[in-house]
Formats: structure tokens, sequence, C-alpha cells
């Protein structure tokens, strides 16, 4: 009678831990599926409509879209004896406007590059045509520049901002306040980490430690002054390696855009973002194949 009453106890025992073993991997199955399946979660968004979701590149399976992300430093006039890499880094304002026109007339919406983010994330419906504009440095004539033209035809843009030069002049350029920066954000615009003081991500002199510390001190200056600062950073110079990658990371950054040319986002290297050129004096047609090649 002992014997039975104890084997049976053994065998509920058995039992339960059975059951437990099971519903935790049930329970875990269930917990990782969606990060394990990136790709394929993207299926099941309610946000993409099967149209809508970018296509695997045949060549290597990964995810990809195509956005031109147009990049400009200066717009405006040019500065009195302005050298040939100030002429090819300004672009006039009357230039900028018939690009604008010509997007806008073309079909094209502008979005944020925080935008891609959560569309790498199934939480953003993408536009048929797309377009960012992205300015590096933040230069006061940008600000005062763009801002307008952009408004005038629904668009808005992305300001790279070296967090350490709000308000100061290097050479031949003017850097805005923070005052123009909040407001060009209340306004809609986006507002991204360019580090703090524009250092060359390659020379040997920034140890892992130094980036660690910039990149998280130009996140914490940009959450100070508009109270949030995006997962986002433009790379000076376009000067990046895995290490300096991994150092972004730490802060918290997962989305880095260089000066690579190219309009194909690869949604599963969102830290090797490519981007378009615009040079000063470009010419019309050649901007036009270039966006919508
Ligand atoms: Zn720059």
């Amino acid at each position: 009678m002992f014997n039975q009453t104890k084997k049976l106890q053994i065998a509920m025992l058995v039992g339960l831990a059975l059951l437990m073993v099971a519903s935790a991997q049930v329970y875990f199955y269930f917990k990782k599926a969606p990060s394990k399946n990136f790709p394929e979660n993207l299926k099941y968004s309610q946000s993409l409509s099967e149209e809508r979701r970018p296509l695997p590149n045949p060549k290597d399976q990964s995810w990809t879209v195509k956005i031109p992300i147009l990049m400009y430093h200066h717009i405006g006039e040019l500065p009195p004896k302005a050298s040939q890499m100030r002429e090819d880094l300004t672009v006039s304002a009357n230039d900028f406007e018939e690009q604008v026109k010509w997007l806008k007339d073309s079909g094209y919406t502008s979005i944020h590059l925080n935008d891609i983010l959560l569309y790498s994330q199934g939480e953003f419906t993408m536009p048929k045509k797309s377009v960012v504009f992205t300015f590096d440095d933040g230069y006061d004539d940008v600000f005062i520049n763009t801002i307008p033209i952009l408004k005038k035809y629904g668009f808005n843009g992305t300001f790279g901002i070296i967090t350490q030069y709000p308000k100061t002049v290097s050479s031949d350029s003017f850097y805005a306040s923070w005052e123009d920066i909040a407001a060009a954000y209340q306004a809609g615009n986006e507002i991204v980490c360019h580090t703090q003081n524009h250092f060359d991500g390659l020379e040997t002199k920034y140890t892992p430690e130094y980036i660690f510390q910039n990149l998280s001190g130009c996140q914490l200056d940009i959450k100070n002054h508009l109270g949030i600062a995006e997962p986002i950073m433009i790379y000076p110079y376009g000067r990046y390696n895995a290490s300096y990658i991994k150092q972004a990371n730490r802060t918290g950054i997962i989305m880095g855009v260089t000066v690579h040319e190219g309009d194909i986002i690869n949604l599963d290297n969102l830290m090797e973002i490519p981007r378009v050129r615009v040079h000063g004096h470009q010419n019309f047609e050649k901007f036009k194949l270039l966006v919508a090649k």
C-alpha cells in the first residue's frame, strides 16, 4: 500500500515537472518568435500591406527599401573668396527650391530617418515615393533658407547637429543656435546627433572610450535641449568602423548614416545607411537622374 502511494506521488511529481518544462518551452517560443523571425515578422504587421513590403534583394536575401536620402551641407549664398570645397558643399536657395519643387511635383513625400527605423520594425507605412532631406553640421544658413522652402511644399528635413558648436563661428561658417534648432524641431523637423565636436572616427587617437563618451554626450546634449534624442547619428566625414559602431550601439544608437553613395537601404544593416550627395552647382538634369534612377 505504502509503495503504491509513493509510486503514485513520484509519478505525479514527474508529470508536474514535465508539464512545467513543456509550458516554459511554449512560453519562450512565443516570446522569442517575433525578434527571431524578423523579416517574416513584417508580413504580419497591420501597418504594412503586401505591395508596400520591401522585396528581398535576390542577391543576398536581405531586406531592402529604395529611398533617396539627400545629403546637403550649406544652403544659400557663398561667402567671398569661397574655397572649391565650400562651393561644392553649398547649394543656392534657388537650386534647392527647384529640387524641392520637382520632388513635390513628382509625388514624393518627405519622411524622417526615424520613420525608416520604425518601418524596419513594422511600425510605419512607407509612402510609395519617399525622400529624406539631411543637412549636416547645423549651419545657420540651412535653418534660415531651407525651412521656409520645405514648409512651402509640405516637406520637412533632418538636421545633424554638432552639439558643442551651436552659436559659434568657424572660418566662413556660422552655426545655428539651440533656439533655432529647437524651433525647427517644434515645427516638425528631425534633429539627430553628428557628434559633439565633429571628430574623425577613424583617427587612432580617439579611443573606444572617447567615442563612447562623445556620442553619449551628444545624445545627452540633444535630450537636454529638446527633451528627446532619437537613437540615430550621422558619422562626421562618413568615418567609422566596426569598433566605432560598437561604441555607438553602447550609447543606444541603432542607426548610423554614412556618405556611401546609394539609395538602397538594407534594413538588416541600419548602421551603414547610404545617401545621395547633392553638390553645389548640381546640374538639375543630373539631380533628377540621381534621385529617380
Ligand atoms: Zn559633418
